[in-house]
């Protein structure tokens, strides 16, 4: 999807024009892929602009930095008025929000340790990362033949810009084969995640997600739909969930901060459920919209405004 040019970037701890926001082809990360990254979201509420659990996307930033011991040369409340700063200043009531943490131009050599440690934060308006018509329809999906990496591989829990490697060949793979979107297996055979989202299932009244275990991201928007669901009065956990399992799904759906909650209608070309948004995923896509917007007074304290 196109980048849509907004006005300000914020690169080190000072706002630069859109089109200055630039590196040295020698900058590390570039060759190694060791960086960490956030994507967060902004909706316009009745009090305007508000960052969508920005706390905890900036804690999910840290965590992912200290696990390959990048030093964040800010703290997390600098980092969160940042954000603010940077969609305040472009004067966006609605966008999405990409941090990202980089090792910078110093020296060459697969020690990043020696090299600046870089911030930047970009904003822009970016509509349903899968499409309108996933959303209100559902999307089609391919398990990839490339499995989730191994924990002891690549840690699942950080956010780690080379790390997405994996996710793009999935991705790329399931586009190739006519789906909108891949399902990546853990090495151990187990459902893991999409390339980009958190993946549920509704079997019998009951819902499920992947754990950390199985190679899958904790996702923001995956713990705020089970904390909404929770709510609703739904059975939702953690648990392992077989291929066979996507197949015999009554619902599926998907959840990320870009992708939102999404639905599934097919896997492998399987149709799960009646091929229809299910009632359990309708209602939570209904509630997170909601929440996400300020609307629903039990989860203001996720909208997190930005003046
Ligand atoms: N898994 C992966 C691999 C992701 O990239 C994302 C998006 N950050 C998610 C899950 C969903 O996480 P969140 O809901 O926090 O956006």
């Amino acid at each position: 999807m196109p980048i849509t040019k907004t006005e300000k970037i914020w690169m080190d701890g000072a706002l630069v024009d859109w089109d200055d926001a630039t590196i040295h082809v020698l900058t590390h990360s570039l060759h190694y892929g060791c960086g960490v990254f956030e994507g967060i979201r902004a909706y316009p509420t009745a009090s305007g602009p508000a960052v969508f659990r920005l706390s905890d996307h900036i804690v999910r930033l840290f965590n992912s930095a200290k696990i390959f011991l990048i030093d964040i040369p800010f703290t997390a409340d600098e980092l969160v008025e940042a954000t603010k700063q940077t969609v305040a200043v472009n004067g966006l009531q609605e966008c999405y929000i990409r941090p990202l943490v980089y090792f910078g131009y110093g020296e060459m050599g697969l020690n990043p340790l020696p090299c600046p440690v870089n911030v930047s934060i970009a904003v822009w308006p970016w509509g349903a990362y899968l499409g309108e018509e996933g959303i209100q329809r559902g999307v089609r999906m391919k398990i990839s033949s490339w499995q989730r990496h191994a924990p002891n591989a690549m840690p699942p829990a950080a956010k780690g810009t080379g790390m997405y490697i994996n996710s793009s060949m999935a991705k790329i793979e399931a586009l190739k084969a006519g789906y909108d979107e891949a399902i990546l297996l853990s090495p151990q055979g187990y459902v893991s995640e999409c390339t980009g989202e958190n993946l549920f299932v509704v079997r019998g009244g009951r819902i499920v997600t992947p754990p950390l275990s199985a190679g899958a991201l904790e996702g923001i928007t995956q713990h705020s739909v089970m904390t909404i669901a929770a709510d609703l009065g739904f059975d939702v956990s953690f648990g392992n969930i077989l291929r066979s399992d996507l197949y015999t799904a009554d619902e599926a759906f998907l959840t990320g901060t870009a992708a939102e909650v999404v639905p599934i209608r097919s896997v492998d070309d399987r149709t799960v459920g009646d091929g229809e948004p299910g009632p359990m995923t309708r209602k939570l896509q209904e509630v997170y919209a909601a929440a996400v917007r300020g609307r629903d007074d039990r989860y203001k304290d996720w909208n997190e405004h930005v003046r």
